[in-house]
């Protein structure tokens, strides 16, 4: 089993990256930002806990966090690996996920992070927003303090597996398939 972390700042591509990756290599592709967004949108007691972080641009406890995510990998799936998006978060998390996959023999196998810049990063999140429906894209002042709480909080994720090499960037700029290419070239490089 390989277990990929797509990391990288909101609006750095990572959905769609991690979308086209999963079909590509039969990934199982964990999003805790969309596992979240089907609780609000079926209304229950977690998503409506969720929402009230979400909507401000801060991070949902990690708790509530860990224990979905668990959940989700509770499932059976037959797939060659996983790829986790907006997961881990912060260090506490990382921590967490590395439990969770020990208790299965597993371990992550890299950290890709997509390097993309705050200007390019605001302009793409504000263009999302005429589709997307998300509250927490069509704000200015939340998508600052989402990027924010990813510079302060998230980031030493990236040092994290950067202990035992483990961390990787590539340049997220550029046309979709582009940037796939890039991911993919760097998946196909890791040791089996
Ligand atoms: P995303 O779709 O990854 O941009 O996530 C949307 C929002 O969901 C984030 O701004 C957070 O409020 C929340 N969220 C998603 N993943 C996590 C996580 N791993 N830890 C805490 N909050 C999260």
């Amino acid at each position: 089993m390989i277990n990929l972390i797509l990391f990288g700042p909101p609006g750095s591509g990572k959905g769609t990256q991690a979308h086209k990756l999963a079909d590509r290599y039969n990934f199982l592709h964990i999003s805790t930002g969309d596992l979240f967004r089907h609780e609000i949108g079926h209304n229950t007691e977690l998503g409506l806990e969720a929402m009230s972080y979400i909507s401000k641009g801060l991070l949902v406890p990690d708790e509530i966090t860990i224990g979905m995510l668990r959940k989700k990998m509770e499932e059976d799936h037959d797939v060659a690996g996983v790829i986790f998006d907006g997961f881990p978060r912060n260090v506490l998390q990382s921590e967490a996920l590395d439990e969770l996959l020990a208790e299965r023999d597993q371990r992550i196998s890299a950290l890709i992070a997509l390097d993309v810049d705050d200007e390019e990063i605001v302009n793409r999140i504000m263009e999302r927003a005429k589709t997307s429906g998300r509250p927490d894209d069509a704000d200015e002042a939340i998508i600052r303090n989402r990027i924010e709480i990813y510079k302060a909080e998230t980031t030493p994720v990236f040092d994290y597996y950067a202990q035992d090499n483990r961390s990787h960037k590539i340049n997220g700029v550029g046309d979709i398939e582009e940037i796939f290419s890039r991911l993919s070239e760097l998946i196909d490089s890791l040791p089996a």
